[in-house]
């Protein structure tokens, strides 16, 4: 195999021998393809890409020609070492996917860790990432959220994650292709409740771009009339916090009690018992001293 000693030099800094970089590339639109993105792709030795056609035709689209590694989820355990052995020479390499940020249900991952367990210095050229994409257009709750990328096909794995989306009170965003996404509507009605909310993206970026909600039963209602087409992801909201169990005054007063005799302080008992039993704890404190 031949390996280059040298990177390539550019006008920018960018980019430097024996680094890896991870290359966000487009989910539909060209245009979200960065500057820098550009830039990197134009300047590495390599570029190590799932599908060198899909690539292939992407980069040609930019002028950018370069000798391309295929790198998949079949191949990698032999690619890697032979990444690295690029990368000791000096090289510089980029990974990218065929839509997306490489490491993001993509390979990348273990390439990634390799790299930084032999020393090598990893930089992500950010860009388009479907996940974050669909959540925050989603109009769901963006703050705290889980991403649970494709669900396993089926038995006990499936059945175990579904439980554990259902009892999560985050933002979920599950990715799922198009001709399963029927079923996992219809399950996770069946895990969740219909009236869940849930926002679909389906071909983020592209011109026949579309949102389908706001629950499991409309976007199930509407999936069943238009049979879903192009890529698709779910982004479900979060499961309402448990119901708190009704305020009992004498009840509440007699747990602070018993917390105080047992040698924590008013504002700790209330800490305590706010923790316990769901209520707030200014409210319990107030209610100790109220009652004193
Ligand atoms: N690495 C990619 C990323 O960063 O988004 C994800 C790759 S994963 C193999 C592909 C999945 O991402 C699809 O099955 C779909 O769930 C989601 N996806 C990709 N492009 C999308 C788009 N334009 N609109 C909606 N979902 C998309």
């Amino acid at each position: 195999m031949e390996v280059q000693q040298k990177a390539i030099v550019t006008e920018s800094s960018e980019p430097k021998g024996g680094v890896l970089y991870l290359v966000g590339t487009p989910i539909g639109h060209r245009g979200d393809l960065s500057p820098r993105a550009q830039l990197v792709l134009a300047g590495v030795d390599r570029i190590a890409c799932e599908d060198t056609r899909h690539s292939g035709l992407l980069l040609h689209g930019f002028g950018i020609r370069k000798p391309l590694i295929s790198f998949h989820e079949h191949n990698q355990k032999q690619r890697i070492p032979e990444l690295l052995i690029m990368l000791a020479a000096g090289e510089s390499l980029a990974l990218i996917s065929d839509a997306g940020l490489p490491g993001i249900s993509d390979p990348g991952e273990d390439l990634v860790a390799a790299a930084r367990n032999a020393g090598h210095q990893v930089i992500c050229i950010p860009g388009p990432c479907a996940a974050t994409t669909a959540l925050v257009s989603s109009g769901l709750p963006s703050g705290r959220f889980c991403f649970e990328g494709f669900l396993p096909l089926k038995g006990k794995e499936r059945k175990s994650r579904l439980t554990a989306i259902a009892a999560e009170s985050r933002t979920s965003v599950i990715y799922e292709a198009p001709h399963r996404l029927v079923r996992l509507l219809e399950e996770l009605i069946e895990y969740c409740d219909s009236t869940r909310p849930v926002q679909v993206a389906r071909e983020l970026t592209k011109r026949h771009e579309q949102q389908v909600g706001p629950d499991l039963a409309s976007a199930l209602a509407h999936f069943n009339n238009f049979a879903p087409q192009g890529e698709c992801t779910v982004v479900l909201g979060g499961a309402a916090a448990a119901a708190l169990p009704p305020w009992d005054e004498v009840q509440l007063r007699q747990e602070l009690d018993a917390l105080i005799a047992k040698g924590l302080t008013a504002s700790e008992a209330a800490k305590q018992l706010a923790q316990s039993s769901g209520q707030q704890r200014r409210a319990l404190y107030g209610l100790l001293h109220r009652a004193e």
